[in-house]
């Protein structure tokens, strides 16, 4: 039950497993990651058990991607399996998400999308939220990620942390939050910029840190400022803090 993000100018795949492991304390059972390339290819891996079980799925596997996120599950919805572990992929294959909490109104969403013709590859409620997304951007007109994140958890009743990210907009990385804890690191210009659920996988990277607020969705490009909205569109300006956290104490 841990989540990590990363948008910027390095390899996302180090930076995203050091985050994982660095979430490990928080207990899972499955963990998985997604990389989008700069020409816009998306890769996913998942595996139940461990983040070094992980580490041996991915290890001969096209890791390249300087945006990516990442997942440790604790299952509520649906066994610990492959299928079951995040990332969550919609069906066109062009959306990817990461998810900590509980959708409650999942298997309402669900009848709803599968009478419009989506088909569903999890037991998950999270998987209902990625082809919602999906669902948005391509039926609400001049929609974009952003706004079709926006969109699709005003009909979400439950928990979430998220981080999302589209292969067509590669330069973007939108997360959320209500009701589970969500921080996101940023950089001298935002060359670079962090997402996880705590500040432990930040820490060594930046001390400059957003805490989001609930109901709050953030979006992530690289060297502009970390752009927040409330569910109503309505633009937050966000509190940068700055944390000390004892990298030691970390390792
Ligand atoms: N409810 C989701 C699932 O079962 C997310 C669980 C979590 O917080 O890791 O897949």
């Amino acid at each position: 039950c841990g989540i990590v993000g990363y948008i910027g100018i390095r390899e996302a795949y180090p930076i995203l497993m050091d985050g994982l492991h660095r979430l490990e304390y928080r207990g899972y059972d499955s963990a998985g990651v997604a990389l989008v390339s700069d020409s816009g290819n998306l890769n996913v891996y998942k595996s139940k058990g461990n983040v070094s079980d992980l580490e041996s799925v991915v290890s001969d596997k096209d890791c390249v991607g300087t945006v990516g996120i990442a997942h440790t599950r604790w299952a509520t919805h649906g066994v610990p399996s492959e299928a079951n572990s995040h990332p969550h992929i919609s069906g066109s294959g062009d959306i990817t998400l990461v998810h900590n909490g509980i959708i409650e109104n999942y298997a309402t969403l669900k009848e709803q999308l599968i009478e419009k013709g989506y088909t569903f590859k999890s037991e998950t409620d999270t998987e209902v939220l990625v082809q919602l997304i999906q669902y948005t951007k391509d039926s609400v007109p001049d929609c974009n990620l952003a706004m079709a994140v926006r969109l699709a958890l005003k009909k979400i009743i439950g928990a979430y942390a998220i981080s999302v990210i589209d292969r067509r907009e590669p330069d973007r990385l939108v997360c959320a939050r209500k009701s589970s804890p969500l921080a996101i690191g940023v950089t001298e210009g935002n060359k670079e910029i962090f997402i996880a659920s705590d500040a432990s996988p930040i820490a060594a990277y930046t001390k400059h840190i957003i805490y989001l607020n609930d109901g709050e969705i953030a979006v992530c490009e690289r060297g502009m400022d970390v752009q927040v909205f409330n569910l109503d569109n309505e633009k937050i300006s966000p509190e940068v803090k700055e944390v000390d956290i004892d990298l030691n104490m970390l390792s």
